[in-house]
């Protein structure tokens, strides 16, 4: 005992309280929501690339971290990029009225996210040293989240997930695996606002997804 704690227990003031040197939440939490706290600190922190140099702020993802169904897009676009959280312009929108026909909501069991975590300038397409330097962030989230099935929403998440670089169109209608689990791919929501008779074509492929979910 030190002099002052032996003081400061002459007084009463014992048992002397300390501070250790992790913090007890930081001792104390499980395994995968410490791997979660340290994705989430790495992501905002990240220069790997030169879109960090124009971001407002990285959008990591969003929804249930447990969730069965991960969505996964391009990247954040200017309304992403002010509010912190993916598909939350005009292409969410449609996005989250695709979701609701087929029973789901952003929230419940469904995670979204993308590929790159910064917005590229004037939303132009992401380059492919941003995707390789940004990807590992993707691959971190699908291990900690474990769904039951990936949606791969436009060329840059097919490409990205299959490691291929065969079109959207090609790679529709199929259940590809990533990583031992199946993936389907779809357009971007985005391209759907662009090209409204294809809606009828990602209607098809949700409803296939929902079939592929339901038999797992
Ligand atoms: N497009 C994407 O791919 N992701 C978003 O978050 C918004 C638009």
């Amino acid at each position: 005992m030190t002099r002052r704690d032996a003081i400061l227990a002459e007084m009463g003031f014992s048992p002397i309280w300390k501070l250790r040197e992790k913090s007890i939440q930081e001792e104390e939490l499980p395994k995968p929501e410490k791997a979660w706290i340290e994705l989430k600190q790495a992501v905002p922190a990240c220069t790997a690339c030169g879109l960090h140099k124009g971001r407002t702020q990285t959008v990591f993802g969003v929804g249930d971290e447990q969730a069965d169904w991960l969505l996964v897009g391009e990247a954040p676009g200017a309304e992403e990029d002010r509010l912190g959280d993916p598909f939350v312009g005009q292409a969410g929108k449609l996005l989250d009225n695709m979701l609701a026909a087929i029973g789901l909501a952003r929230d419940d069991n469904v995670y979204i996210c993308n590929v790159l975590k910064c917005r590229p300038p004037g939303n132009r397409n992401p380059a492919p040293d941003e995707v390789a330097k940004c990807t590992p962030f993707l691959l971190r989230q699908i291990e900690l989240i474990q769904p039951k099935l990936v949606v791969a929403m436009g060329r840059f998440a097919a490409q990205t997930l299959l490691n291929t670089d065969a079109s959207i169109a090609s790679l529709r209608g199929r259940v590809h695996q990533y990583a031992g689990r199946p993936l389907i791919v779809t357009y971007h929501p985005a391209y759907l606002l662009r090209n409204l008779p294809d809606k009828s074509k990602a209607w098809a492929d949700l409803l296939f997804a929902r079939k592929t979910m339901s038999a797992l």
